[in-house]
């Protein structure tokens, strides 16, 4: 997989994103020249509504 920008191989990351306030971290595919993530929709949703389901129960 390459960054369409740049041409540039992704590497995976470890990468924190904030979401509702939480913050969680993911392995990710990002550039490394230009530092865009590369995160399917998939894991977005499947992400968010984990961290729904977490504030849900408190
Ligand atoms: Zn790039």
């Amino acid at each position: 997989m390459k960054c369409s920008k740049c041409d540039e191989e992704l590497v995976v990351r470890k990468t924190e994103f904030d979401y509702l306030g939480s913050t969680f971290s993911h392995e990710v595919p990002v550039c490394p020249k230009c530092g865009k993530v590369f995160i399917s929709k998939e894991l977005a949703l499947g992400k968010m509504s984990e961290v729904e389901q977490q504030l849900e129960d408190k």
